[in-house]
């Protein structure tokens, strides 16, 4: 096997090998951009590092190979003393992990170098400066040496010197800080700075490799649902400098502004400093348009390389580059994060380029992003305070207390309390409290530093740059212009759509997104805004496209009506269930207390009407459109009181001998329903099966009012669904007596009603014999909540808060099977059930209910099995209907990427 790549030998189809960071400097270099020569080390060899703990045999000297040529290229050797080659290595896995890896910059320094840098550069502050940087770097990353004790001498140098910046250190007090940092680490890290060049090299690709299993690099993968076991890439390239004094610099560019989509000049520029710096936020940068007055001709060229990038990737690119006494390299290059509202404009916008097709579109955005933009926005006319106001780096609008620290975030929303973080500025060590909180605030940096990037990952709402905000983390607070302070605790909000920061809640409103779907706004109108005629165009291609069909779960009209106005096809599940609560529950009591016959006919009889009602409304709501009702799933006791309340409360009552009969049966009745796992016990067709009446009673309901809205010219179309069917005898035996119902009904009303009834499929009995139960049942609705507690023998009220933390940690989920179906288990049972269901009877209508139908990956697992539709909540519908569009423009093969 090969593990060392040049980078010609690459292309930036090799991510997984590769990483993406080396890809990318691969394509880079064959498409003729200036990338200063340099080769990767692959995934595969970090993987073997990783399992074995050891470096593949066949490593250093593959490296040594490559390091010869590299040297020979560039006419000097690594680390010779009168003209050292020197080199960055960089990690760079298959998906950007921004600062969650490490990296080494100017390997290849040692005290006997040092000088032939000075004398190359003609520069002796800049080779003091650089080597101060790789003991530094070296020495916190290799090494393990705490940097704030870096950082501290730096200050003690500064202060010693009163000077406001680093740069304004000369030589000669770097001079002094090497051999204060050389100091530090002999005394920290049990050995001195290797001073052998090609040591510092080997050492600093184990460190990469190792920095692969580090907690915050775990966490992320976690967050963003990266595998563990891919591994990183390392990247060895020669160093280019962006500190050699103001003709040198360095920055970061879009192609695109990654929070709007719009063309034009984006990013940050820094004179004389070195690629971290930027990133980091620690200075702060100018714009990149400002490069045109401090670099006309790099500018230029740079504009010149980013057309040629986003022509060639077909997408928004972001850009490392640094600039070295006025020649321009690419350090980096990627398809760049962006916001949500931004992935859906650039989607519309690259094909009106002609740059990809409607397809392509459909796989430049996602469901996730979809349900983000649904999220509200503060109300632009509420009242409300501006503390100040930064950087629109990641949009939304959150509301929380003010905390400092990511160790308070992280224990104050464990509590249950909002939180926005405020910071300085973030480092990955910050990552658990961005995850904890609402959102993120920063005093500095700009829209490529460390908060803004990794917040617009997550999705979730960031200013950053708020300079007029005072941040103290040290006393927990933050003082605006005109002195307001924010103490931790305060309520602040802040919105990452224009930067602005405001004291106390601000309340917020729909967003327009959500509007356009209610109908509210309409693309096209004068008034719509960009976003809403992207997110229109992007749903007609996805509609265009979609086999799938959608449904909503709803059990109401109001909710049947906002479901088909958010493009549902139908209802897929109506649960009866929520139809006996309320007032109504007197009645289901009557029903559990009858003790005759008579009792229990008239207990029905008054639940007849109602449910009668609430049917009319669902038809009417979803007139012509299918609409399916569920008979009663739960166990009965599911509608009585609280067995320990009712114990109590009769208990009192015996106690002042003030005897309640009804209270007593009740308790009764309550004791003899109770089961140790009411899930597995007396619920679906069973109670069908032993409640005499109850099941005809619904089916009666149904039956009439459907004859009622065709009696009213109106389309009704029911069909019946029996929960928790486990063989096919269960569904004859209700069926036989439904077909009776459905006839009387039938023939009382002189109407020919046409109801279908199916079944759920939601036991692993019912999977396995599916082929059985297809002779019984006109449709099979797969009921993935039961499935997968059954399949896995979870309870799924339970295990999510009891041990589910544990299994993600572990590793054994990436994501809980109750959120994204387990495809190797109960996606596979499903699949076998679809297969055999249709073999016994061609054309069987198939659909699932569970909350899988609105999950994103769940709808592509649906899809590609072949059901007819998927059935979600209303609000879940419009991102169920885009990626069962994207499912199907994946699987046609019309993704040409
Ligand atoms: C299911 O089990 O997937 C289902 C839709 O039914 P419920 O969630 O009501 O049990
Ligand atoms: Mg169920």
């Amino acid at each position: 096997m090969k593990f060392v790549y040049d980078f010609p030998e690459g292309n930036k189809d090799l991510r997984g090998l590769l990483g993406g960071k080396g890809a990318n400097l691969a394509e880079m270099t064959n498409l003729g951009l200036p990338v200063p020569p340099g080769f990767t080390i692959t995934t595969e060899a970090c993987k073997v590092y990783l399992d074995t703990g050891k470096e593949p045999a066949a490593l250093r000297d593959e490296v040594s190979a490559h390091l010869d040529a590299l040297e020979s290229r560039m006419g000097k050797k690594l680390g010779q003393p009168d003209d050292p080659l020197l080199v960055s290595v960089r990690s760079g896995a298959k998906f950007s992990m921004p600062g969650m890896m490490d990296t080494v910059l100017n390997v290849g320094l040692s005290d006997a170098s040092v000088a032939g840098l000075a004398a190359q550069a003609g520069d002796e502050r800049f080779a003091w400066d650089s080597y101060r940087r790789l003991i530094q770097m070296f020495g916190a990353t290799v090494l393990g040496v705490g940097a704030q004790l870096f950082e501290e001498a730096l200050e003690e140098a500064k202060e010693r010197k009163q000077a406001a910046t680093d740069v304004d250190l000369e030589a000669g007090d770097l001079k002094k800080l090497v051999t204060r940092f050389k100091q530090i680490v002999s005394q920290e890290a049990g050995r001195d700075f290797p001073q052998d060049p090609r040591e510092q090299m080997d050492l600093a690709i184990c460190s990469v490799f190792e920095s692969w299993n580090t907690e915050r690099a775990k966490l992320y993968r976690r967050q963003e649902r990266i595998p563990g076991d891919l591994g990183t890439a390392v990247n060895i390239c020669s160093m280019v400098f962006g500190n050699l004094g103001p003709d040198s610099g360095t920055g970061v560019a879009f192609t695109r502004d990654p929070a709007s989509g719009h063309q034009g000049v984006y990013g940050d520029y820094l004179q004389n400093a070195q690629g971290e710096d930027v990133v980091a936020g620690i200075r702060n940068t100018v714009a990149l348009a400002d490069l045109e007055t401090i670099d006309k001709k790099s500018y230029d060229q740079l504009l010149q390389i980013m057309e040629t990038l986003e022509t060639h990737y077909r997408d928004l690119c972001d850009i490392e580059f640094t600039i070295e006494r006025g020649r321009l390299w690419m350090l980096q290059t990627r398809v760049g994060k962006r916001t949500a509202g931004a992935a859906f404009r650039i989607a519309t916008q690259l094909v009106d380029q002609g740059l990809i097709d409607e397809a392509e579109a459909l796989q430049r955005v996602n469901g996730a992003q979809l349900a983000q933009l649904m999220f509200p926005r503060f109300d632009d006319d509420a009242k409300r305070d501006l503390l100040g106001r930064g950087i629109a780096a990641s949009p939304g609008a959150a509301v929380g207390k003010a905390v400092f620290d990511s160790y308070t975030a992280v224990k104050w929303s464990r509590s249950g309390e909002q939180v926005i973080l405020i910071r300085r500025e973030t480092n990955p060590d910050d990552l658990n409290g961005m995850i904890a909180a609402n959102g993120i605030l920063t005093s500095r940096g700009g829209k490529t530093s460390h908060a803004a990037v990794v917040a617009r990952g997550m999705g979730k709402t960031c200013v950053c740059g708020a300079e007029e905000l005072e941040v103290d983390t040290k006393s927990r607070r933050m003082t605006a212009p005109g002195g307001v302070v924010v103490e931790e605790g305060d309520v602040v909000s802040i919105d990452g759509s224009t930067g602005k920061v405001y004291l106390g809640e601000v309340p917020v409103v729909p967003s327009p997104v959500v509007e356009y779907f209610e109908g509210r706004m309409h693309a096209g109108a004068d008034d719509a805004d960009e976003l809403v005629e992207a997110v229109h165009r992007i749903m007609a291609y996805a509609d265009r496209r979609r086999r799938l069909r959608v449904r909503a779960n709803a059990d109401n009209a109001e909710d049947a009506l906002r479901a088909r106005r958010f493009g549902a096809q139908g209802i897929g599940l109506c649960r009866t269930e929520h139809m006996f609560l309320g007032e109504r529950r007197t009645l289901v009591e009557k029903l559990v207390l009858a003790d005759t016959d008579d009792e229990r006919v008239n207990a029905l009889e008054a639940l007849m009407p109602l449910q009668k009602k609430d049917f009319i409304e669902l038809f009417e709501a979803m007139d012509g459109l299918p609409v399916t009702v569920r008979l009663l799933d739960p166990p009965l006791h599911e509608f009585l009181p609280d067995i320990t309340e009712l114990s109590v409360r009769v208990a009192l009552a015996e106690a002042r001998k003030d005897h309640n009969e009804n209270d007593l049966r009740l308790l009764q009745a309550v004791h003899k329903l109770h089961e140790q796992n009411p899930m597995l016990g007396l619920r679906g067709v069973r109670l069908g099966l032993v409640i005499p009446g109850l099941f005809a009673m619904q089916v009666r309901a149904i039956a009439e009012a459907a004859a009622e809205r065709k009696n009213a010219k109106g389309d009704p179309r029911a069909e019946i669904m029996i929960p928790l069917v486990g063989t096919v005898q269960e569904l004859e035996i209700v069926r036989d007596e439904a077909e009776l119902v459905i006839a009387e009904v039938e023939k009382a009303r002189g109407v020919r009603l046409k109801l279908a009834l199916g079944t759920m499929i939601e036991l692993p009995r019912a999977a396995l014999t599916a082929g059985q139960i297809a002779e019984a049942a006109e449709f099979f609705s797969f009921g993935t909540n039961d499935l997968t507690q059954t399949v896995w023998g979870f309870s799924r009220d339970d295990v999510e808060a009891s041990f589910f933390t544990a299994y993600l940690e572990k590793g054994i989920f990436g994501v809980s099977p109750f959120e994204t179906i387990d495809r190797d288990g109960v996606g596979a049972l499903v699949k076998s059930a679809v297969e055999a269901g249709r073999a016994t009877r061609p054309g069987l209508k198939m659909g699932v209910c569970g909350e899988h139908g609105g999950d994103p990956e769940s709808v592509h697992f649906f899809h590609e099995i072949g059901l007819d539709y998927v059935s979600c909540s209303p609000f879940r519908i419009p991102v169920a209907r885009l990626e069962a569009g994207r499912a199907a423009a994946l699987s046609s093969g019309s993704d040409s990427r």
